[in-house]
């Protein structure tokens, strides 16, 4: 038995001329959080889309469970919940309805079965309102209540706190990371933005024009390229030449703000530095390690697009 749950094969969707996923291959292990991550127009959604059968691949194929998309179609789904775009309800009915006539449960399982997972989401209270006065926030947990009445096994997420205001985007995200928890679902969720998919998934894939740039683990990602640090110094200038006369520090340069240096330097050797720093007479107030992934994720979206 296998412990991938997902894996695209070579999946490509061509519209015209545009390659909008070009040969992607990824693979969604058993009880992970694994994020898919791009700017915008990178093959998201599209990706996703195929995936849910949605639209279907100019090329290649998709496993779920160990089905073929192409072959077993919607039956390869059965296990898969999904809220793909902001889900859309009866807005002068209350949740609870909503759940009822969207969830499709047999009467008397249905009732109790709904307000648990309203009540997972955060929604109980609000259970009778209709669901026009709730924020967007509560529609997107709203939209995970429906989908966990299916009980999946692996839950597919596209962009879940988009549009959310931090405190939104806080709750949304803690809502995943604890059904993953708590209920070891399988979660694919997508996402712009690096620091969202590095507070929650273990692994993740970065896209960029349809393509796979990068993969892995979340946590050796971070370790990969030159780490950097940020030194706070009373005198950058000076400090910067200084170092740019030992070799180890040649990468020396005065940080965007002014206020301090970036030198390539791994964790460990930053009380090093710091020494060499205060003994040649510089006051250090601060030596800072920079998100690095950051700015390897940027560079190879710009870099790409140059
Ligand atoms: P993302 O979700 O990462 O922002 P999308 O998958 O929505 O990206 O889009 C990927 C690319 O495919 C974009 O260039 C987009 O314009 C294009 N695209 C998406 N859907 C269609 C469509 N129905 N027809 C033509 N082009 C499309
Ligand atoms: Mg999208």
């Amino acid at each position: 038995m296998t412990d991938i749950i997902l894996r695209t094969i070579n999946l490509t969707k061509r519209y015209k001329n545009r390659l909008a996923v070009d040969h992607l291959n990824i693979e969604v292990r058993q009880g992970e959080i694994f994020g898919f991550l791009g700017p915008n127009g990178a093959g998201k959604s599209t990706t996703i889309r195929m995936i849910l059968h949605l639209i279907f691949p100019t090329e290649g194929d998709v496993e779920i469970f160990g089905a073929s998309l192409k072959e077993a179609g919607h039956r390869a789904l059965e296990r898969v919940g999904a809220v793909v775009e902001k889900p859309a309800f009866y807005g002068h009915l209350s949740a609870l309805r909503n759940m009822e006539i969207l969830g499709g449960l047999q009467k008397p399982v249905a009732r109790r079965k709904i307000m648990e997972y309203l009540e997972r989401v955060g929604l109980a209270d609000r259970a009778g309102d209709p669901v026009r006065t709730y924020s967007h926030g509560m529609n997107q947990r709203l939209g995970l209540a429906l989908i966990l009445l299916k009980e999946p096994q692996l839950i597919i997420l596209d962009e879940p706190t988009t549009g959310l205001d931090p405190q939104g985007m806080k709750e949304v995200r803690e809502l995943i990371l604890e059904l993953s928890r708590e209920r070891g679902v399988t979660v694919l969720l997508s996402s712009h933005l690096l620091y969202e998919v590095e507070m929650i998934a273990t692994r993740m894939a970065i896209i960029h024009h349809g393509r796979l740039r990068v993969g892995g683990s979340v946590h050796d990602l971070l370790k990969q390229g030159p780490s950097e640090v940020l030194i706070k110094t009373d005198r950058p200038a000076e400090a910067m030449q200084f170092l740019k006369t030992n070799e180890s520090y040649s990468s020396a340069r005065i940080h965007g703000d002014g206020g301090g240096i970036n030198v390539e330097l791994d964790q460990e050797r930053i009380p090093e530095l710091n020494r060499l720093l205060v003994n040649a007479g510089f006051n250090v107030s601060a030596m800072i390690p920079q998100r690095t992934l950051e700015t390897y994720f940027l560079n190879l979206i710009e870099g790409h697009e140059a």
